[in-house]
């Protein structure tokens, strides 16, 4: 039988592929995504795929973490090219719910992460994490994975996400991947589709930035302002560029610090606006 991917848009209908795969004792790997898939998302697919019996892709712009002046009704949705680049890997399943399927009314319930959630991204996006830790809870119990896969891109989610399946037993392995490049040092995303040829150019300053910081630290440097000062000193020479943050956190409690210490992973990130694109990236770095 030649694999056959196919698309599933109903909770009851995914759960109970999940229970039936659990209940035969496989393995299940589950991806979740927005959608407008790149290769930073495929290697996430193909992670799943080489660890799991069953691989479930999630589809769903989520409207719950975006905020009313965002990029909501303009977020890229294309089902038929996602689904192409879905089965060229070989998972399973796709679960993409129409948004009144995952809410068929307003919900009343919502998890929040407090103290990961109010930094970095959160201070410019409030609420966005509620968002995203009330559909990531929903998306695991619908999918039923053993393992869920996401990217270091979004490093402020992934704590965010760790943590919540810590304090509340999700009973689920989170997996955590490498960010995925572009040949200059861009982080693929799916809004990198928003810029224009001289913004995509101007975009690179991200990586540039992190980059030079991060061989700031490598030179010795341990005091974070220092960093701030030079990444953000990078991204005001790019014309194109307007900063949103430039920051020095813990990796795994996204509290800012004053120094590095050896030993303690920490996170440079920036979030930098090129024209009406918002574009986020990080480095780890380990003094
Ligand atoms: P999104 O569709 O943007 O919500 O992303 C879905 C998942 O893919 C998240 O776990 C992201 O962190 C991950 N992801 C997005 N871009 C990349 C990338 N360039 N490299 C690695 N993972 C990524």
């Amino acid at each position: 039988m030649p694999h056959q991917l196919e698309i599933v848009t109903t909770v009851a209908e995914m759960q109970e592929r999940a229970r039936a795969w659990r209940r035969a004792g496989l393995a299940i790997g589950a991806v979740p995504t927005m959608g407008a898939l790149h290769e930073g998302h495929l290697s996430l697919v193909r992670r799943a795929r080489a660890e799991n019996d069953r691989v479930v892709v999630t589809i769903f712009v989520n409207p719950l973490q975006f905020g009313p002046n965002e990029d909501y009704n303009r977020y890229p949705r294309d089902l038929d090219g996602d689904a192409a680049l879905v089965a060229s890997t070989g998972a399973d399943v796709i679960f993409a719910p129409p948004v009144n399927e995952m809410y068929p009314e307003p919900p009343l319930t919502s998890v929040d992460v407090a103290g990961i959630s109010e930094g970095l991204c959160g201070a410019s996006r409030p609420g966005h994490f509620r968002g995203v830790a009330t559909v990531v809870s929903k998306l695991l119990h619908i999918t039923l994975p053993d393992r869920a896969y996401f990217g270091q891109k979004d490093a402020q989610q992934l704590a965010v996400i760790r943590r919540m399946v810590r304090d509340l037993n999700f009973p689920v392995a989170v997996i955590g991947c490498p960010v995925v490049r572009e040949a200059d040092g861009l982080a693929m995303s799916s809004r990198n589709r928003y810029l224009g040829p001289a913004e995509r150019q101007a975009a690179t300053v991200l990586s540039r930035a992190l980059r030079h910081a991060a061989g700031l630290v490598a030179g010795g440097v341990r005091d974070a302002d220092q960093l701030r000062s030079a990444m953000r000193e990078m991204t005001a020479a790019e014309p194109l560029a307007r900063l949103d943050y430039a920051d020095v956190v813990d990796a795994e409690t996204i509290q800012p610090l004053t120094q590095l210490s050896p030993g303690r992973p920490a996170l440079l990130a920036l979030a930098v606006r090129i024209g009406t694109t918002r574009l986020i990236d990080n480095l780890e770095v380990l003094p």
